[in-house]
């Protein structure tokens, strides 16, 4: 059986300030033992006082992006052990926005996630279409392409990694895939994960939803059975409407 997900990505939003007064609000509500594994992804100038305020908590940090490399000539980059040693356990990597924006690929997804095993870091990494991919019939093509290339050569650790499935389309536009759409592209993604290692792998393997989450729609889509949970844009920046996400998936 696997456990339950939610995790908030908090883009390039709130101040030091702000971040306490959220991660606070967050870990106020989330009590152990609930059966779900809740995560926030705040800002990097925001992790080390965030995980000040989650210590002890049922709450676990995670970063939004760092490099591969251990160290080094990188202006403005963050890698693994930084992130680590501020306390985060989980990295959001190949979020659409940085494949769309910075010019992140599978193949940097592929060496950051390698990466993120090595650091002792989970990595959530995110797949999905664009409406015009969906529109012309190749949401398979482009989800196999990413999950292959993005996944490929984690051995044993591929049960380990967290997918991400975001239809471009779906984040931030109000606009949800269907609990039938995405359960369909989730199945989809699990039968992708057994053919590149094997049945066991793909039963364990999580799989979260995310695009435009809310709380009135959240239960229809953890409920299906490939659903392991979301990942929560938006809806994340305020305590509540996060938390009664984290609700819905208990
Ligand atoms: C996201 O950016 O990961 C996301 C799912 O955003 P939203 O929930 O706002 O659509």
């Amino acid at each position: 059986m696997r456990k339950k997900m939610v995790a908030g990505n908090w883009k390039m939003n709130k101040t030091v300030a702000d971040a306490v007064e959220l991660a606070a609000g967050v870990a106020g509500q989330v009590q152990a033992g609930t059966g779900v594994d809740v995560v926030i992804c705040p800002p990097f100038t925001a992790l080390k006082p965030v995980a000040d305020v989650l210590a002890g908590s049922a709450v676990a940090l995670g970063a939004q992006n760092m490099h591969w490399a251990e160290q080094g000539a990188y202006t403005g980059e963050i890698a693994p052990a930084m992130l680590r040693e501020v306390g985060c356990a989980y990295v959001i990597l190949g979020h659409s926005e940085r494949r769309a924006l910075f010019g992140a690929t599978n193949e940097t997804v592929n060496r950051k996630a390698k990466a993120a095993f090595g650091a002792g870091l989970t990595p959530i990494v995110c797949v999905g279409e664009t409406l015009e991919q969906r529109e012309a019939g190749r949401t398979e093509a482009v989800v196999r392409d990413h999950v292959v290339n993005s996944l490929a050569e984690l051995g044993a650790q591929l049960a380990n990694v967290i997918i991400a499935y975001e239809p471009v389309w779906a984040i931030g536009t109000g606009k949800t895939a269907t609990p039938e759409q995405a359960q369909d592209v989730h199945a989809f993604v699990r039968g992708l994960v057994a053919g590149m290692a094997d049945e066991k792998t793909a039963a364990a393997v999580r799989i979260l939803y995310g695009g435009s989450v809310k709380p009135d729609n959240a239960k229809d889509l953890f409920s299906r059975p490939d659903i392991d949970g979301g990942l929560i844009g938006g809806a994340s920046l305020k305590a509540d409407s996060f938390v009664a996400i984290v609700n819905a998936a208990r």
